[in-house]
């Protein structure tokens, strides 16, 4: 009996060199206990935006190693708020937030980055906060009964960042 010829478009060439750069990112092929049963999907709120981010689908694009199509210009995992609903769901630990989180400091590697993330980057450069504080802010605070945020070391974070 011969053997129908293999269509090259459902050929899935797996990009090593890209799961490999990724495990060395967060430590490890969390990943790679992906079974996609989809538990990571039912609570995130990032699927709700009419958008076509969906944290199943980047776990299997990573196990595919299908770098190429996650790290573009226009990634959608952007939409990724890191709740870490999907953390806590995961049967098998995978952490899907954290491949997440390992696949966007490696698009802000390339220099992909959407204009608010920017934004907020250049906030924790020159504060060493991720939102600016205000004279609001510490009034709020005081509103809820919490001290004053205690200075923040920015020696400290200057070097961490170099
Ligand atoms: S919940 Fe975990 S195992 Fe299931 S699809 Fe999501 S990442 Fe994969
Ligand atoms: S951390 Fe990201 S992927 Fe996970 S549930 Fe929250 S928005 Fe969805």
């Amino acid at each position: 009996m011969s053997e129908t010829p293999t269509d090259e478009r459902d050929v899935v060439r797996i990009d090593f060199g890209f799961r490999r750069e990724l495990a060395e990112k967060i430590e490890g092929n969390l990943a790679g206990f992906c079974y996609q049963c989809g538990a990571c999907v039912g609570d995130c709120p990032a699927t709700t935006y009419g958008t076509t981010f969906n944290p199943r689908e980047v776990m299997l694009k990573v196990l595919y190693g299908l770098g190429s199509e996650l790290l573009t210009e226009d990634s959608v995992l952007w939409h990724c708020t890191n709740c870490y609903n999907c953390h806590e769901r995961c049967p098998q630990e995978v952490k899907p937030v954290e491949v997440i989180i390992s696949l966007k400091n490696m698009l802000a590697d390339k220099g992909f980055y959407p204009g608010p993330v920017e934004k907020v980057i250049k906030t924790f450069e020159t504060t060493g906060r991720t939102t600016p504080q205000s004279a609001a802010t510490d009034r709020q605070r005081e509103r809820f009964g919490l001290p004053p945020l205690a200075p923040v070391p920015m020696d400290e974070i200057r070097k961490l960042i170099e």
